[in-house]
């Protein structure tokens, strides 16, 4: 019950009505109860997944159901809706009590709700796109994506947006421009091409009061289709006076301010969201497969969970600065994941990142040790001198470019000592 001030009697008669989301089966979100009052309920597995009753009066995305107002039969209409969802649910395992938990909850909406997770409009937020049915999971979107490269969900496409190089926002304003100094200040003007000498110009050189009079050979214009004629329109720049036949496209960031000309610009895919047989297994399992590149890595065998890594490079940090041993890393960035992942689907990214795995493990040593974070791969070389390493790096550059080139972009750098150490530290753990 989200909004006690206009609970009715007949309500608390024939229903239990449960202090707090922990208890509840479902939330009824009450006549006149704003929107926000579901946002401030703490985000567990089990409040994030709960049916939401919508009888505020306002429209409210993501509401499993919406009654016009709170009457007993309106009500137990919208709990019969809710019943198959709540029964799905129990078949769950605990997720609050699992890892992955954002990640399960998104299948378990899915799951339970047996729709796609639908991505919406929202320009209330910059990238002006929405998943209503996520209420509480800031930013789904790299989530969503890893779930659909390990083919957890099966994308289908939403729409292609354009977004701010500079902030990443897509509330842009698309603007027709003066291909000279990029004004938009541009008026439409008729084209007049006088037969008799060819000249061709706005109608506003034409004008002498009411009449037509050519600004070339000065003769007097009388009849359309005998002596001119009007071939099209051009747009006359209100900034710089230039006459633009074809207006250049810009785009202006409403958001940070940055303009950006319509060659420069690039776009994202959005998608909907299914849950596949796949997801439906992992979910009911618990446990996610290896989702992303952090996960293939860390299986790998010279793979590690960040969190080992970092344990495991504190100790080399402090063996190398107390009896000065060399160490080593290389940071291999990988530049296209989203492209990958776009051109080649979900089995296709496993697919390079399985390959990089298997370059990674060819060739270093047992003794070394790999994870990786985002879109980076670092590798621990303890006890490893310069030469050694560079060495290691051209080994990894040749045999990556020879086996994950094609699809894969991917830069590797060496650094060394304990301060490169720290760095790499700093990257992981911030
Ligand atoms: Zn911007
Ligand atoms: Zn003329
Ligand atoms: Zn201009």
């Amino acid at each position: 019950m989200v909004g006690e001030t206009t609970r009715p009697d007949w309500l608390s008669d024939a229903y239990t009505v449960a202090d707090g989301p922990e208890q509840a089966d479902v939330a009824v979100l009450m006549p006149g109860t704003p929107v926000e009052a579901l946002d401030a309920t703490p985000l567990t597995a089990h409040g994030a997944l709960m049916p939401v009753i919508n009888a505020s009066g306002h429209s409210v995305s993501g509401a499993l159901y919406s009654v016009p107002s709170l009457q007993p039969a309106a009500l137990a209409e919208a709990i019969g809706v809710a019943r198959p969802v709540l029964e799905r649910l129990a078949q769950l395992p605990d997720i609050d009590a699992l890892a992955d938990t954002e990640a399960l909850i998104v299948l378990a909406m899915a799951y339970s709700r047996q729709t796609p997770l639908h991505a919406s409009w929202d320009f209330t937020r910059p990238m002006v796109v929405r998943y209503a049915a996520l209420r509480g999971i800031e930013n789904p979107r790299a989530l969503l994506e890893e779930l659909a490269a390990t083919e957890l969900l099966a994308r289908e496409r939403f729409d292609c947006i354009h977004y701010c190089p500079a902030c990443g926002g897509s509330r842009l304003n698309v603007r027709e421009e003066c291909t000279e100094c990029r004004s938009s200040d541009l008026k439409p003007a008729a084209l007049v091409h006088h037969y008799r000498c060819a000249y061709q110009g706005p109608e506003s050189e034409f004008l002498r009061g009411h009449s037509l009079e050519c600004p070339k050979c000065q003769r007097l214009l009388r009849h359309y289709g005998v002596d001119y004629d009007k071939p099209g329109m051009v747009f006359v720049c209100g900034s710089c006076g230039t006459e633009n036949s074809d207006p250049a496209v810009g785009f202006l960031c409403t958001d940070c301010d940055r303009h950006t000309d319509s060659e420069q610009m690039d776009t994202r895919t959005w998608w909907h969201y299914a849950i596949t047989p796949g997801g439906v297994a992992a979910l009911h399992r618990g446990i996610l497969p290896h989702l992303s590149l952090e996960a293939s890595v860390a299986r790998g065998s010279v793979g590690y969970w960040v969190r080992d890594f970092i344990t495991l490079l504190r100790f080399q940090q402090a063996q190398a600065r107390r009896y000065e041993r060399p160490l080593s890393l290389l940071v291999v960035r990988v530049h296209n994941i989203d492209a990958i992942s776009d051109t080649l689907g979900g089995r296709g990214l496993s697919q390079v990142f399985a390959h990089l795995v298997d370059v990674l493990s060819e060739c270093l040593r047992q003794t070394d040790a790999v994870t990786a974070r985002g879109q980076i791969v670092y590798v621990l070389l303890p006890e490893t001198p310069i030469a050694e390493t560079e060495a290691i790096a051209r080994r990894l550059r040749h045999t990556t470019e020879a086996v994950v080139a094609g699809p894969m972009e991917i830069t590797i750098e060496r650094t060394e000592g304990v301060d490169a150490a720290a760095a790499v530290l700093e990257a992981l753990t911030g």
